[in-house]
């Protein structure tokens, strides 16, 4: 049978989060042999994620996991101060090494781990670009690093250097929706989780440099010619009149 691919997802509560997920949960209905790990950025999970999971007919995970105070950011803050989704993707990753591999019996299972963030745009083509993961697979990102893409470089076959215009030289300088890694090799390297620590920009490379090097890695998407995800996020919707309507007792019914 063909590996699982396991996509672990950080969510948190805002007006889009409903339809980011339900935008993201119709396109993993499109593939196979799939496993979702949703990681809710709370205290507890809500009725809202918990409804929208049980009727989404996929095979799934229900998680939680708050984001440590200080590292929260505030409305207003700079989006580039600090990591998102830091310790929700860690808490996908203690799942999958704790809580599956001991109902799966061992670390035999063939699969594959996938980062996806709940307001990118997926083809589904990636999909079958990364199920055959030795270690870590790599292709572009479209609409990332206020570029057009960002890319590995490849010749021969082999990653060679990084398309990236923001310090080249840092350890594999990709997004998060750029890789993904076999869960052999997760289950191998007990240890490696994402820094909540790192800077932005290093984030992806505090996990990566514990499990590969770059010639290690596995360029997918016809030698990382194909932009098969962008990095699109969501306007946040006007709430003027909604406010207005409120302080005249007309607001929208909750
Ligand atoms: N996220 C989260 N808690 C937060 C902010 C973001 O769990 O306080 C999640 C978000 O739902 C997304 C991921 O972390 O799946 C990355 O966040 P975002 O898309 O805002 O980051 P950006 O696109 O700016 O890198
Ligand atoms: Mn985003």
């Amino acid at each position: 049978t063909a590996p699982t691919i396991y996509v672990i997802t950080p969510t948190y509560a805002r007006l889009v989060q409903k339809a980011e997920l339900t935008r993201l949960s119709h396109t993993l209905l499109h593939v196979p042999q799939l496993h979702w790990i949703l990681v809710e950025d709370a205290l507890q999970k809500s009725t809202l994620v918990s409804n929208l999971l049980r009727t989404s007919g996929l095979s799934y995970t229900h998680l939680h996991m708050p984001t440590a105070a200080q590292r929260k950011l505030h409305e207003g803050d700079p989006n580039w101060l600090k990591a998102r989704g830091v310790e929700q993707r860690n808490e996908g990753l203690r799942w999958l090494r704790e809580d599956r591999r001991a109902a799966a019996g061992g670390g035999g299972e063939q699969g594959v781990v996938y980062f996806a963030d709940d307001d990118n745009t997926y083809s589904l083509q990636l999909f079958q670009e990364m199920r055959n993961t030795l270690k870590v697979s790599v292709w572009p990102v479209g609409l990332v690093g206020a570029m057009k893409y960002e890319s590995p470089l490849v010749q021969g076959g082999k990653v060679i250097g990084f398309h990236t215009g923001w310090k080249p030289s840092r350890p594999f300088p990709m997004d998060m929706a750029g890789f993904a890694v076999s869960l052999r090799l997760i289950l191998a390297k007990p240890d490696a989780c994402f820094d909540a620590d790192a800077p932005i920009g290093f984030l992806e490379g505090s996990f990566l440099q514990k499990l590969v090097t770059m010639d290690e890695l596995e360029p997918r998407a016809d030698d990382c010619t194909k932009v098969l995800v962008w990095h699109t996020r969501t306007e946040k919707p006007k709430m003027s009149t909604e406010k207005a309507m409120q302080a005249q007792g007309l607001g929208s019914d909750p």
